[in-house]
Order: structure tokens, then sequence, then C-alpha cells
């Protein structure tokens, strides 16, 4: 097999230790090889040479999804993309035809030269738009465009035995721009976690970069409070983002790390609203919307920023929020869910009471998505990852803000393994049966990334 492998990549990585695991508490996996490819006819290749013996195979780019989704199989190979960077834009319809190393930095700068936006994670500005978009994350356009996946209109990909496939409108004509009118395979690589087929491009959808631009900060006494303007600033249809970050963001993100319990007048929930205009006289307006639906002025987070440049990060995006990445304990995890609006205040008290409850400080991301047909809800802890004992703890944690928030009708996205149980018992019984016909059909010895999606 190595020899093999020298032929197609060149090399193998000697040191495959430091793809075990990653910053989360999911249990840690040896790959046997670890190759890097330079160019996208290497994926096919060992693909055929992978299914011809019945070798797992794990895509990678960064391995920064915090959800242990790139902790490949036991004695597998992990196939790194992170240098397939091709990018072409077409300037015409805003589509970025991007390969899987492109970043979001690297996209975002090539998408502004030539007069096109798109919305950011709040991830670090090197990780994979690519990867990110097959796994449906959210960013600051969900308000106005919806989750990644929406944000895919063609993709290429190649199967377990090396066939090649292209999706939605790039299948009859080669120019990625839209899923439809064929029939969507395109879906049948999105939230898959590299279970159907390795991604080697997608066209991504891009947005007017307009002249004018606003980003602001509410805060909000309660989550109630913020919740409530999250769902009226949804209706008016004017803003990309509403998101509320809760009290730990600001803190640790200005350098305070015992945070201690929150003062009463403290906010509780940061709400930030992202908007844009062609015109000062269409800003000012949308500015003046807000103000009228806002508990107290929005002030712009640029001005922020002159009083307390630690907030630099929440300023312009992508960038990399070091508070969560660089302390001491090293671990970073979380549940995040997509579901109703009508349960934020339920699903937002009760996990934040269960963070607190184990002693973490209660981290919440929250955003109105797609208009506001629906709602994120994600749980963030910071922990010791060499602590064996706190490692149980912040999983068990997990296990349980994840099952209250599917009681209440969240879906989890990235969905890490921990939840898989809890959540295969509620899903609908046709729909595992197809997922499972679907999964045998395209990959017959179950090597492409295999622990994911696995039925417990
Ligand atoms: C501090 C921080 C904040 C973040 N905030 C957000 C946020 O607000 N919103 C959000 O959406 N995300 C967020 N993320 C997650 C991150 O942005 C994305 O998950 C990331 O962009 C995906 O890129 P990656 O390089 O990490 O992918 P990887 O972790 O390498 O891969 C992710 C998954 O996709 C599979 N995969 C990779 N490449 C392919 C391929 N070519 N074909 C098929 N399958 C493939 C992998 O096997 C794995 O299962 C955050 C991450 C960090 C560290």
């Amino acid at each position: 097999m190595k020899d093999e492998l020298i032929r197609i990549f060149g090399a193998v990585e000697q040191d495959v230790g430091q793809h075990a695991r990653d910053r989360t508490e999911n249990a840690e996996r040896m790959p046997s090889f670890v190759v890097t490819a330079d160019r996208t006819d290497q994926v096919p290749e060992l693909l055929r040479l992978a299914h011809e013996r019945r070798v797992p195979v794990t895509p990678k780019v960064t391995g920064q999804n915090i959800g242990g989704l790139a902790i490949p199989a036991e004695g597998g190979i992990v196939l790194c993309l992170h240098r397939l960077k091709a990018l072409e834009i077409d300037e015409a319809h805003g589509v970025a035809w991007i390969e899987p190393g492109v970043s979001w930095q690297e996209l975002k700068d090539a998408a502004h030269r030539k007069g096109w936006t798109l919305g950011f994670p709040l991830a670090p500005p090197d990780a994979s738009v690519l990867a990110c978009a097959l796994m449906d994350g959210l960013n600051t356009m969900s308000l106005s465009h919806g989750s990644f996946g929406d944000w895919i209109l063609s993709l290429e990909a190649y199967l377990a035995d090396g066939t090649k496939v292209v999706t939605g409108s790039a299948a009859m004509s080669g120019r990625p721009l839209s899923r439809g009118p064929l029939p969507d395979l395109t879906g049948l690589f999105v939230n898959w976690m590299g279970t159907t087929g390795v991604v080697t491009r997608v066209g991504f959808a891009l947005w007017p970069l307009r002249a004018h631009r606003r980003r602001d900060m509410i805060p909000c006494r309660s989550l109630e409070e913020g919740f409530a303007l999250m769902r009226t600033g949804a209706r008016t249809g004017l803003y990309d983002d509403l998101a509320g970050l809760s009290w730990p963001a600001a803190k640790w993100a200005l350098g305070l790390d015992e945070l201690g319990p929150r003062d009463p007048h403290e906010p509780e929930l940061y709400l930030i609203a992202d908007y844009a205009a062609d015109t000062r006289e269409e800003l000012d307006l949308k500015t003046r919307r807000l103000t009228e639906l806002s508990p107290v002025p929005p002030l712009p987070v640029s001005d922020l920023t002159q009083l307390a440049p630690d907030l630099a990060p929440f300023a312009e995006l992508p960038a990399r929020l070091d508070f969560l990445l660089d302390h001491p304990g090293g671990g970073l995890t979380w549940i995040g869910t997509y579901g109703p609006m009508d349960k934020l205040e339920e699903g937002g008290r009760a996990g934040s009471k269960m963070l607190e409850a184990e002693g973490y400080p209660p981290l919440m991301v929250t955003r109105p998505m797609k208009g506001g047909h629906m709602g994120v809800l994600r749980f963030i802890e910071r922990f010791d990852r060499n602590s064996e004992a706190e490692t149980s703890k912040v999983r068990a944690l997990n296990v349980a803000v994840g099952a209250m928030l599917m009681d209440l009708g969240y879906v989890p996205y990235k969905c890490p393994a921990v939840l898989y149980e809890d959540l295969y018992r509620r899903l609908d019984p046709g729909f595992l049966t197809l997922m499972q016909r679907v999964r045998d059909a395209v990959d017959p010895h179950g090597i492409l990334n295999p622990d994911r999606w696995r039925r417990p």
C-alpha cells in the first residue's frame, strides 16, 4: 500500500499521529497513512486503490469542524486536500467554482476584486469554504440567503470506485449556475460528511458587494429581549444577519478569563446586525428601522473597536477568535442545531442553565436563518482536553444538551458521533433505510469516511 501511495502522491506523511484527534472530546483514531493531493486526478486514483483493497478513506482539509468529523477511521487513509486551491469566478453570474483548499480569506479577497462578496462563519480565515458548504454551515448572510448548503449550485465529485460525477446545471453545460432543473443529485453530497464521495469542486453562490455596509451591535438585557428582536428584524427582510452571542463571548474577547457569574446589569445577549446598501440613503433607512425595533440604539462595531481594540475580530470577518482557540486547556466543542424560531426562549434558557450547572460559562450563538423560517441554537464549551475527567464531563453534557434541543425540534448540524444514538432513535425509519441504500449504492464496500453517519 505504501509503495502504491508513494507512486500516486510522491510521498506519505511521516507524522500520522497529528491526524488522530482534533480539539474536541471525540475519541482519537490512528490512521495508517496520510497523503496530500496536489492534483485532482490523484483523488480517483487513490479511491480506486482503496476500493479494491477495502481501506477506509477520510477526506480532510484543515480539520477545524469542531465535531470530530475529520477524525479518520482506525487504520485508514487520510486524504488531505488543502493544496487544491483552484478558484474561478464567473463575474457575470456571481458564482465561484472552487476546489477544497480555497479558504475564507482567499475567496473573500478574490470575490471582492470582482465586485462580489459572501457571508462568513466565525471560523479561522484558513478553514475550507467547500467543506463548510458541504456541511451546511451558518454565516453572516444566513438570514438573507440561508445556510451554506443552499449556496452550492453544482459540484464535481468522485465516488468510492473513482467514478467522476458532475451535478446541477454543470452536469450539462459545465457552468455551475443552478441545482435544478435536473434531479437534484447535488444533495447526495451535502451533509453526508464525505460518506458518498470526495467532492473536488463546488459552484458556490456569491452576492453583490454593496457600496455601503454596517455591522451594528445591540446589547440586549435578556435572551428573551434578543430573541424578540431577531424575530421582528427577520420579518423586515432588510438585514443579512441578526446574530446573537451571549455575554461570555464579549468578556472572553476582552481578555477576562475568570468570568464569574453575570452581573445582573450586564447585557445577556449581544446582537450583531449585518446589512448593506447601494446608496447612503438606503443604508440610513435600514439603520433607522433597526433603531426603532431595538431596545437601545445600535452601535457600529467599528466605533466600539476604537474604545476596545480587543473586539476587532468582531468588526471584520473572517477572523481568528483567539479566545476560543488559545486558552490553556486547548479543548473546544459545541452542539449546534437548526430548528424552530418559536422555541428559542425555551432552548436558550435550558441550554444556558445546563452549561452553568456543569461549571461552564453559558456561551451561545443564535441567529434567525433563511428569512426566519428557522433559527440556530449552538452551545459552546472550552475545556481541558488533556484531562480525561473533563473530556468525559463535556461529552455527557453535549449528549444532554443535544437531547434537550432535539426534544424541542432542533436538528443537529455537523452532527458529532456522540449524538448518533439519540438522533437515530428519533429519525423516520424510511429515511434511515433510504440513507443506507444510497450509501450501499455509491460505496458498496463502505470505504468512504465509514465512522460518519454510522448506525449505532
Ligand atoms: C473558532 C471556530 C468557529 C467556527 N464558527 C463557525 C460558524 O460560525 N459557522 C460554521 O458553519 N462553521 C464554523 N466553524 C467550523 C468551520 O468553519 C468549518 O467547519 C470549516 O470551514 C470546514 O473546513 P475544515 O477545513 O475545517 O474542514 P474539515 O474539518 O477538514 O472537514 C469537515 C468534514 O467534511 C469532510 N470533507 C472535507 N473535505 C471533503 C471533500 N472534499 N469531499 C467530501 N467531504 C469532505 C471531512 O471528512 C469532514 O467530515 C468554526 C470553527 C472554529 C474553529
